[in-house]
């Protein structure tokens, strides 16, 4: 690469607009979709030093990268504040993209018992079949990531704030105590968003997005990133990707790029929505719980406070009544939706127990506070006053049955 005059430091949102823009010779004012499979080479000798060494607007196949994909892995790895991306095809072909990489039989491998349930299968059912050993804990008392953590700990995973109970773990310190034995620290960060990350300042070794959530945040295609330093990337997560075949189209790179520029407004309107509905919501009759880690009286409301500029788009609630009365309380939503995803500009709500965590036992939902009246809320773009008419009648209705 050429030698470029130093520029001064941008802030986030103009890098949002701009970082990794590759203009063709066209000029075009929109980052172009370059939909192709494969690249021509002027002559058999450029082809063999392709092959040897590809330079940054350089490409060989689209397994391996395309320019769109790159300019997606740019400008998300300038707002996270990494060295280096790579894109996949989904969120959890980088949560398998970011532990097989790493990991070989003999390693051990603690992770908070709060995950994703996909999550959860790559842990307890694909790395302890290749001779990896996985031991869970509570992911937010640290006396138990130091008792579990040992010489062979390889690799610490957790995600920064749980699904769906909220929870806030305390990078910095589990960071530590993962270093302290050379392991790596890997985190699911897709509650946190990029707007809100300072993961890799708090000593995350390899950040990872589902970007189907807030980076798309308009429900259209799925996609992931896994980002950390130059040589993490390339020595070790890319042989990995590349090889199995875990890229991102590059349709959907150009989909997440666009929505990388309005992702901030997007997210931190959601916020500012979610605290106001969080807020009118407490005390409310028929509601046990209201979850957030932006109230009081959250257990880790302080620690959020510290390590994120706003506590996030998603709030959990308890309904008084169990299952029967969160159903009748999520059917009688009119503007929220149904459905599984979040981070989208819709507003969407979930019954985990029946649904995303239905494959847990009684006993491991027990564990998480996963109780049969709790419903996930993910905040959209709707004007928060509608939405909290939305839930206080839908409220009424589930108490009036
Ligand atoms: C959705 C999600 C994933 C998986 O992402 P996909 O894009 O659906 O593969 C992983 N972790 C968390 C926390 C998620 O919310």
């Amino acid at each position: 690469m050429k030698d470029a005059p130093a520029k001064p430091v941008l802030k986030p949102r103009t890098r949002a607009v701009h970082a990794g823009t590759r203009r063709s010779q066209y000029g075009e004012v929109s980052e172009a979709m370059f939909l192709t499979q494969g690249f021509v080479y002027d002559t058999a000798e450029a082809a063999e030093a392709r092959f040897i060494e590809t330079g940054p607007d350089e490409f060989i196949y689209g397994r391996y990268g395309n320019p769109t994909v790159a300019m997606f892995e740019e400008r998300i790895a300038s707002l996270e504040g990494a060295e280096d991306a790579f894109a996949t095809a989904s969120g959890m072909a980088a949560v398998n993209g970011a532990l097989v990489s790493l990991l070989k039989a003999g390693d051990h491998v603690v992770a908070a018992r709060a995950l994703f349930g996909s999550c959860l299968y790559i842990l307890e059912e694909v790395l302890t079949r290749y001779g990896v050993e996985v031991t869970f804990v509570d992911g937010t008392e640290l006396d138990q990531w130091r008792a579990a953590i040992r010489p062979e700990t390889k690799a610490v995973f957790f995600e920064t704030i749980s699904n769906p109970t909220l929870e806030v773990i305390d990078i910095a310190s589990v960071a530590d105590l993962a270093h302290a034995v050379g392991a790596k620290v890997v985190v699911d960060n897709v509650f946190a968003t990029p707007v809100y990350s300072n993961a890799i300042a708090q000593g995350v070794d390899l950040v990872v997005y589902s970007a189907t959530k807030h980076i798309d945040g308009q429900g259209r295609c799925l996609g992931g990133v896994i980002l950390g330093t130059r040589e993490m990337i390339r020595k070790t997560v890319e042989p990995y990707m590349k090889h199995t075949g875990g890229a991102m189209s590059p349709f959907n790179a150009w989909v997440l790029l666009k929505s990388l520029e309005t992702l901030d407004l997007r997210v931190r309107a959601q916020s500012d929505s979610t605290q106001t509905i969080a807020d009118a919501l407490q005390g409310q009759a028929g509601l046990s719980r209201v979850i957030y880690p932006g109230l009081s009286d959250h257990p880790q409301h302080a620690l959020a406070a510290r390590m994120m500029d706003r506590p996030g788009t998603v709030i959990a609630l308890d309904i008084e009544g169990g299952q029967a009365a969160a159903f009748r309380f999520l059917n009688a939503l009119q503007i929220i939706t149904i459905s599984n995803n979040l981070g989208d500009a819709k507003s969407i709500i979930t019954h985990p127990a029946t649904t995303t965590h239905q494959r847990l036992s009684e006993e491991q939902r027990d564990r998480l506070g996963i109780t049969r009246g709790l419903v996930r809320l993910s905040v959209g773009l709707e004007d928060p006053e509608d939405l909290v008419e939305d839930l206080r009648s839908a409220l009424a209705a589930a108490r009036s049955a």
